[in-house]
């Protein structure tokens, strides 16, 4: 006997990997610049040259243990200082090395944090569609329960009334994620300030803490200079699981960090869990070299003036021919409104053209599709046709 659970979740590729593979059959027959591979979220910008020079230069001075041996599982003390120095320059906070430990990536900083905080099976843990489906893979491993907040698909934002009645007694926290992957949206001071006083009152009235999860891999792509700001600012139990995936375009290298504030309810006894989930998860330690090299890049990131050209062209493109897009002020995703009311339909279509675009059904928004444009612009120029062509399907 083996856990049907693993077996079924192993045995079920995710849509977004599923159009991935289809891609690549499909360059393998009609070439590669006929395909049009809007499905994953993988940055095409490259890294920064700090990355490059910070791998080089501890590569030649630095004895072997340094670089490749195991660091303290919260990660090299170093590391959390300049970590916390540089937060505390940028967001005028009170950070110490003692509130960061290091992940590999925001997944991991997701799983432990979740294990961390899952006390009972009873406890819930709320999610905001359109929310990035992993969410619902690492609730449940945590042991705890999914509720899911429906789509404001008026802007986007969070839909105050309805988070309001989702909270109940078992309610453990909130994930939300902004700039949102897959809508793109920021969320506005309003949504951040309402948020902090609805999860204050809530608190009050169970008279138990309720923990904040800001889930921020894309805190530095977004655009027109908008800044994302601190969220414990708006709420002081809030827990940052950051990620440099996106901002140093390093993902496959897993490095990442959960940052627990000492605002946060139990900051202590919370961040000695985060230490017993990591182990308990086999985390070990985080990325040793990439830990360093992140210390060395702080505050860099990859180009994201390269991803607004894309974003522009696209939404100004798409627009015009008629679809409904949303404006996306952050990360690297336009959501599209499905031209016919099944997204898997539409999508199923839109591969007629060769152009792969992701139904949000599993980013618990239907009639909805994401692009995603991390992508080469020449591709996006080329797709146009292509595009044009499956709105005409709809005439
Ligand atoms: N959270 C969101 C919203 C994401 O989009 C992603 C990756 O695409 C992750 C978490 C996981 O990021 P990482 O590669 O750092 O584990």
């Amino acid at each position: 006997m083996i856990s049907k659970e693993m077996y079924e979740l192993g045995s079920k590729r995710s849509v977004i990997r599923e159009l991935f593979e289809y891609g690549k059959q499909q360059a393998a027959i009609v070439g590669k610049e006929n395909v049009f591979d809007f499905s994953i979220g993988n940055p095409t910008v490259p890294a920064p040259e700090c990355v490059k020079e910070a791998m080089i230069e501890l590569l030649e001075t630095s004895k072997s243990d340094e670089i490749h041996g195991y660091t303290s599982a919260q990660g090299d003390f170093e590391v959390r200082k300049g970590l916390a120095d540089y937060m505390n320059n940028t967001y005028d906070c009170q950070l110490k090395a003692d509130n960061f430990y290091m992940t590999c990536g925001a997944a991991a900083s997701l799983c432990i944090t979740l294990k961390a905080l899952t006390a009972s099976p009873q406890d819930e843990f709320i999610i905001i569609a359109p929310y990035f489906p992993e969410y619902q893979v690492f609730i449940k491993n945590a042991g705890a329960k999914v509720v899911v907040v429906p789509a404001d698909t008026k802007d986007f934002q969070i839909q105050m009334d309805l988070l309001e009645k989702s909270i109940t007694f078992h309610t453990k926290g909130i994930i939300v994620n902004s700039p949102n992957n897959p809508s793109g949206v920021v969320y506005s001071e309003a949504t951040l300030k309402s948020l902090g006083e609805l999860l204050k009152r809530k608190s009050k009235e169970y008279n138990k803490p309720l923990y904040l999860i800001s889930d921020e891999p894309y805190r530095e792509i977004v655009y027109d200079n908008i800044q994302i700001p601190y969220v414990p600012a708006y709420y002081e139990n809030t827990i940052i699981c950051y990620s440099y995936s996106k901002s140093l375009s390093l993902p496959g290298e897993r490095i990442g960090y959960i940052l627990v504030p000492d605002c946060v309810e139990n900051a202590k006894n919370i961040y000695t869990a985060i230490c017993g989930a990591g182990r308990s998860l086999g985390y070990v330690c985080a990325p040793s070299m990439f830990q360093k090299i992140v210390l060395k890049c702080m505050g860099k990131t990859s180009d994201v003036a390269l991803y607004d050209t894309n974003r522009k062209m696209l939404y100004d493109g798409l627009s015009k021919m008629g679809y409904q897009c949303v404006r996306p002020d952050g990360a690297f995703y336009l959501f599209v409104k499905s031209l016919e009311e099944s997204a898997v339909n539409f999508s199923e279509n839109a591969k007629k053209f060769n152009l792969l675009v992701v139904p949000a059904d599993d980013f618990g928004c239907p009639g909805y599709v994401r692009i995603s444009y991390c992508v080469d612009p020449e591709m996006i120029k080329r797709s146009f046709d292509a595009f044009q062509k499956l709105r005409d399907l709809y005439r």
